[in-house]
């Protein structure tokens, strides 16, 4: 503990944002990365508690006491080799992870939590800074091969388990470019693609193999893929949007969010896009249907478009600015959250059911909507949605955005044709050992876990990769963390 008082005297720094002046007019990231020094100021407000619960908090196990420590005493390679132990993607989650760690924090209790996830980003990118990460290839392969099918978070932290425990990782995407909603979906503002680049390239040169382009199941058969592989790790994410089949549907000028935000992300790399596939909010009265953190970033592209305004509405009551009596510490509470997105611009409004679109020549002009209330409750004491009497009113649109969730993978192609079972919700059932009902086949990630978080698919895949070691192997040595 650097500084046993550092809690005392020292006050949560908040993370500092580029002016919205300026970050409205291009895709860069709009958090700023904090000096060094303030980082290791910051990191001695940890009080290395005797039971961390942060470290509870955290799906990967991140050892979050001990970095802090090192950090704060200067020790900053150290605290990357405690990071790189449990965490394949710690750029990644510290710009991008909403820090479940940081709610359970102790200090969180009477005063402002300890800022984990910057710390972390602090450690990763002092690291790639002071060339500290270089490529480390397996020492001696196994022979064995494994495809690893699905390059976003999941499909990168169980290729870089698996290719250090010897095995020749395949990783396969569908997709132009490697990196699955962390490069077509969340956009550049939140996440410069450049951060991925870096990362694939340093999994090249440690050995891993990466082919793009090819949908597995279709462009490469399923016979193929067993008879050349000795496991397949589907790690293929959870991408059948949810619809809202109302009144209007099928009027122009209604998109599904994944369809907005990939174009637009492909246009940030340069992409040019023919004029009739365009999604341009220029111009536009744009509405995101949807108040979740997928509606937020369609809100900031919009704005980045050159949107005349943009509204974003959702049917679930505002949630509360201050910790509910349900969500008490150190659980992860469902909270008010005001994205960059929405510091740039537009209005929010919750407790909005829409009722139909409303058309002019075939383009959506409008969402006719009426209030709800959630105050009644049933015998199970869950809410009951009501309409409110006389409160139906319209919201002018030209452009719709839905961003209404996702209800599971793709069930056609791929997992059809290797014959995988699913669970209650559609989703890739596994036993424990993450293998799904075909022998030799694992799953993780959200194909497995539904639409979650990108932590939450590197703690599955590296579980994941475990299990794969162990089939492989007999035993393994990868952490199961
Ligand atoms: C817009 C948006 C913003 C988000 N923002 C955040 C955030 O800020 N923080 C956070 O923690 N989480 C965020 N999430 C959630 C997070 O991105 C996901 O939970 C995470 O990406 C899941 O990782 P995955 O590897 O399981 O799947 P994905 O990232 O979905 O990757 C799956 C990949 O598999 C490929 N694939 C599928 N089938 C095949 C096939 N047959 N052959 C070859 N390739 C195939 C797909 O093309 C895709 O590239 C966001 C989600 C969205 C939609
Ligand atoms: S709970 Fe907070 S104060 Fe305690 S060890 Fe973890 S980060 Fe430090």
């Amino acid at each position: 503990m650097g500084n046993p008082k550092g809690f005392l005297k020292i006050e949560r720094e908040y993370s500092k944002y580029r002016p919205v002046c300026e970050r409205v007019k291009d895709y860069r990231e709009v958090a700023m990365l904090r000096p060094e020094k303030s980082s290791a100021e910051q990191s001695s407000r940890c009080m290395d508690c005797g039971t961390p619960f942060c470290h509870w908090g955290c799906p990967i196990g991140n050892i979050i006491p001990e970095w802090n420590d090192l950090v704060s005493r200067g020790h900053w390679d150290l605290a990357l080799k405690l990071l790189q132990a449990t965490n394949n993607l710690p750029e990644i989650t510290g710009r991008l992870c909403p820090a479940t760690c940081e709610y359970a924090c102790v200090l969180g209790i009477n005063d402002d939590p300890v800022t984990i996830r910057e710390n972390e980003l602090a450690i990763i990118e002092h690291g790639f800074k002071a060339g500290l990460i270089k490529p480390q290839p397996p020492k001696k392969r196994t022979g064995k091969h494994i495809a690893v099918i699905g390059s976003g978070p999941a499909g990168l932290a169980a290729a870089d388990q698996l290719n250090k425990a010897g095995h020749a990782v395949t990783v396969f995407e569908r997709d132009d470019k490697i990196g699955g909603i962390l490069r077509y979906g969340i956009p550049d503002f939140k996440l410069e693609k450049r951060i991925i680049d870096r990362r694939i390239n340093l999994y090249k040169k440690e050995g891993i193999k990466f082919v793009t382009g090819v949908n597995v199941g279709v462009d490469l058969s399923v016979s193929k893929l067993k008879k050349e592989f000795d496991a397949v790790c589907l790690t293929g994410g959870s991408r059948v949007p949810r619809d809202l089949k109302i009144e209007g549907r099928d009027l122009k000028g209604i998109y599904f969010a994944m369809d907005f935000l990939t174009q637009a992300n492909r246009r940030a790399a340069g992409v040019k896009i023919a004029a009739d596939q365009l999604i341009d909010a220029k111009g536009k009265h744009v509405v995101v249907i949807g108040g979740g953190d997928t509606g937020a970033d369609c809100v900031g592209t919009s704005h980045r478009q050159g949107a005349t305004c943009v509204v974003q509405i959702e049917v679930l009551p505002q949630p509360p600015e201050c910790r509910p009596l349900e969500s008490p510490w150190p659980k992860y509470p469902l909270l008010l959250k005001t994205s960059t997105s929405h510091e740039e611009g537009g209005e929010r409004h919750w407790s909005i059911l829409t009722k139909k679109f409303i058309g002019r020549n075939d383009r959506v002009a409008g969402l006719s909507c009426v209030k709800v209330d959630f105050s009644q409750k049933d015998e199970k004491l869950c809410p009951i949605m009501r309409e409110v009497p006389g409160s139906v009113f319209e919201i002018e649109a030209d452009m719709v955005v839905l961003a209404v969730g996702f209800v599971h993978p793709e069930h056609g192609g791929l997992l059809e044709k290797l014959g995988v079972g699913f669970e209650a919700r559609g989703n890739v059932k596994t036993g424990q050992d993450y293998m799904t009902s075909v022998e030799g086949v694992f799953a993780a990630g959200d194909m497995r876990r539904g639409q979650s978080l990108i932590v939450w698919a590197i703690s599955e895949a590296r579980r994941m990769a475990h299990c794969v070691d162990k089939y492989l192997m007999g035993e393994s040595r990868l952490p199961t963390i």
